[in-house]
């Protein structure tokens, strides 16, 4: 799914075959979940392939890395290079790109001298679909920002997303929503969350979340739609029964939800704020105009 016999990867400075790359079995990545990645799409727009914000992505990996001591040999600007290289020899427009950072062998808890560069990308649908999601809340908390760097992109973060979102599924829902070490609403296992009520869309201040690229994004169009943005913090007991609620990620971009523990959201969908502003995103992201800025 990820790769065929064709598909090229970079790996430390060389172009590879996907199916040649491979890795050292003691990386320290691999057994104790150290390494940094990023998540991030490229669009076919009217000037031709574009990697969306490439430039905040590359500066949150080099934030993550330097968060988890791991010195990467790169600037921002060669990540990018890279990455544009990465679709032209692949021939991919609509794409998700992953780069990932990993570390050599080492069995010790401290770091490593040994850091790897890899980046691959292929065609990926909207990751949580295109249908609303019936979403609950989690049993896991996400991780305390006292125990780790919650706003980095740290691979071993990742062991709390797949619990959630395993736990959802495993209850028959599309999604969890997980709350912070204080009992308030944080975010999805791999997206940031926002709901509407009155006419006000309310998403969590940065502290307990990863400062999503997809969720400034939002901000800037709610900002230019009139819409009114609060930055707080806010119980599930408040989401629940409001008028709308989203998801915001580079892999899910905005993804409409219809309920949270079985209770449905007021509104349809198509009238909230949050459906005007996926609508937007995706003229954003593949750069043309966007002219109907009034909810009807
Ligand atoms: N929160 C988590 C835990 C994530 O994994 C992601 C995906 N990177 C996001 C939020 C959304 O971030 P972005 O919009 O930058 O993709």
């Amino acid at each position: 799914m990820y790769f065929n016999e064709e598909t090229l990867v970079y790996l430390n400075g060389k172009w590879i075959e996907a199916s040649a790359a491979s890795t050292n079995l003691y990386a320290q990545t691999l057994h104790y979940g150290s390494g940094v990645f990023e998540g991030i799409r490229s669009y076919q727009t009217e000037d031709g392939v574009m990697i969306f914000k490439a430039r905040e992505h590359f500066d949150r990996l080099l934030y993550s890395a330097g968060k988890m001591h791991i010195s990467l040999p790169y600037s921002a600007e060669e990540l990018e290079a890279v990455c544009y290289e990465l679709l032209d020899k692949n021939g991919l427009q609509n794409a998700y790109i992953r780069p990932l950072v990993f570390l050599g062998p080492n069995m010790s808890l401290q770091p490593t001298q040994e850091v790897n560069f890899f980046v691959c990308a292929w065609e990926w649908e909207k990751y949580l679909g295109d249908q609303l999601l019936h979403v609950m809340t989690s049993s896991y908390q996400r991780p305390n920002p006292k125990s780790c760097h919650v706003d980095a992109k740290v691979v071993g973060h990742y062991t709390n997303s797949i619990l959630a979102t395993t736990e959802a599924k495993q209850k028959g829902y599309d999604e969890a929503l997980l709350l912070d070490a204080n009992g308030y609403v944080a975010e999805g296992p791999g997206a940031n969350f926002f709901f509407e009520k009155n006419g006000i869309l309310y998403t969590p201040p940065l502290g307990n979340i990863l400062p999503g690229i997809t969720r400034s994004t939002v901000i800037e169009l709610a900002d230019e739609l009139g819409f009114e943005v609060q930055e707080k913090y806010f119980t599930i007991d408040e989401v629940k029964g409001s008028d709308g609620a989203f998801f915001t990620g580079t892999a899910a971009e905005v993804a409409g939800i219809a309920s949270l523990d079985g209770v449905s959201f007021r509104a349809k969908w198509e009238d909230t704020m949050g459906s005007e502003l996926a609508r937007m995103y995706t003229y954003r992201v593949t750069s043309r105009e966007y002219n109907s800025f009034e909810l009807v």
